[in-house]
């Protein structure tokens, strides 16, 4: 069965003024669906891996033969990294979105970056220098709460890490609206991350 494009779990404009409507239509109805294209053309004759979860194919990319091996990491790692992201977002002034995390991961995020503060300072450098095209994570790593980045479509899967957030610096994310200015889209974007998902997300990060 071939993968599909999910539609997006709020409006286009949901995300403005942080993130613009046309940015959301490029970057959802044309690039996320490129991957999922792409995807599903390298499984094509590989139903059984196309019968399985995307997550599951970049956890272990060394079962993926090595012929298609790039496309899924590539391609499968699109689709995986965008799902993920358009539901860690959520509509500007909505409940849990924007402000704070609250809960056991704010504990935790005060536990091993010192304040809220400090680790969105360390999250929008560290992702900020990521050369290229790529996406800064927070993850959980033997126990302790990282930030890390990588490049391409690369996911933090493909590393054993279950991604607990990531923003997505490739320039087709935030181009139109902050040209150049990747740190300001990195400062702006803080004001539409759903942090009830995202404390889900680090739930199963914590018992994995
Ligand atoms: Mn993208």
């Amino acid at each position: 069965m071939a993968y599909e494009l999910a539609p997006l779990p709020y409006d286009y404009a949901a995300l403005e003024p942080f993130i613009d409507a046309e940015t959301m239509h490029l970057h959802h109805d044309k690039h996320h669906q490129a991957y999922i294209n792409n995807v599903n053309t390298a499984l094509v004759n590989h139903p059984e891996l196309a019968s399985r979860p995307v997550d599951d194919l970049i956890s272990d990319l060394n079962a993926i033969p090595e012929g298609i091996r790039t496309a899924v990491r590539n391609n499968g790692g699109g689709h995986s990294n965008h799902t993920m992201f358009w539901n860690i977002m959520g509509p500007v002034g909505s409940a849990g979105v924007g402000g704070a995390p609250t809960g056991d991961l704010a504990s935790k995020i005060n536990a091993d970056f010192g304040d809220f503060e400090t680790f969105k300072k360390t999250f929008n450098e560290t992702t900020a220098k990521q050369f290229g095209s790529g996406w800064g994570w927070l993850v959980l790593d033997a126990g302790k709460l990282k930030v890390i980045t990588t490049a391409n479509q690369d996911s933090p899967l493909s590393q054993g890490l279950y991604p607990i957030l990531g923003n997505d610096v490739w320039e087709h994310a935030y181009y139109l609206k902050y040209q150049n200015r990747r740190p300001d889209y990195l400062v702006a974007w803080w004001n539409v991350v759903n942090w009830n998902e995202v404390s889900k997300r680090f739930a199963t990060a914590a018992r994995k």
